[in-house]
């Protein structure tokens, strides 16, 4: 997978690009990521990137002359990704959009900054993300979440250590209650089923464990959700549960 990142900070970059599994990836060769500073398409002698907006009004906003010449340098490097607008007015990044976005070969993040860009880009744009229903200064930890978030789900990125496949969301549940050593904490055991050793046990405590978190954090998740027969034998087992605790 090519990730390209059209910024004007591309030294933001160093740091996660240079750690944990997304470190290993690069290694490996199973992504490859290539941050594009957008100044260096800017003209002038200071390489301006940014302007007043037309029509007054607070802040500045991307001129639009270079980041359509770094994105002309990013497709011509990456054929075939699609280039990303980030914007907290696009669609909501998510799960299954994370997986959707893991199946392409190439993505190219176009990262705002100040008030964002000159509407006239969108010509260049194949999708706009948002990363939240809340505003950052620039899209930069956007591409960062996005680029983390799929290269965990592609082939070998989590080197067999790892799964992304009980992951939070991957089937509309979340993710079942997680122990290590030591045994005891803070006057707190395990349960014992973790150390019976018997596969379809655990199993079962940890669908259950998923189930009942979900129902509990968050129910949305739910809605919707095909369950099989033994999801809808363990909620049927809690609300039963529940009904003799109300009714005493
Ligand atoms: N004035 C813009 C608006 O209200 O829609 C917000 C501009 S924001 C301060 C600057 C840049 O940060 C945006 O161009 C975008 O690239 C990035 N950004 C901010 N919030 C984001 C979000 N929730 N998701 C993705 N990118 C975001």
């Amino acid at each position: 997978m090519n990730f390209g990142i059209l910024t004007i900070f591309p030294e933001i970059f160093d740091s996660f690009l240079a750690h944990g599994i997304i470190r290993r990836a690069i290694e490996s060769g199973i992504i490859r990521v290539t941050p594009v500073n957008i100044r260096d398409f800017a003209g002038g002698k200071h390489r301006t990137t940014d302007d007043r907006p037309y029509g007054g009004g607070a802040g500045m906003v991307m001129k639009p002359e270079p980041l359509t010449e770094a994105i002309a340098h990013a497709r011509k490097r990456i054929p075939d990704g699609i280039v990303i607008l980030l914007s907290p007015q696009g669609r909501p990044f998510t799960q299954p959009l994370a997986q959707e976005l893991a199946l392409r070969n190439g993505l190219i993040f176009v990262c705002g900054r100040y008030e964002g860009v000159d509407e006239r880009i969108y010509a260049h744009i194949d999708d706009e993300i948002s990363v939240g229903d809340y505003v950052l200064t620039g899209g930069e930890p956007a591409a960062m979440v996005i680029i983390d978030a799929v290269t965990r789900l592609l082939p070998d990125a989590l080197g067999g250590a790892d799964s992304a496949e009980s992951d939070s969301f991957s089937d509309q549940l979340l993710e079942f209650a997680q122990y290590t050593r030591p045994p005891v904490f803070e006057g707190e055991g395990i349960p014992d089923v973790l150390l019976s050793g018997n596969h379809a046990d655990i199993a079962s405590w940890r669908l259950e464990s998923s189930l009942i978190r979900t129902l509990l954090k968050r129910p949305d998740l739910l809605e919707g959700k095909k369950l099989s027969d033994r999801e809808k034998a363990v909620l049927k087992k809690w609300c039963r549960a529940v009904e003799q605790l109300i009714s005493g």
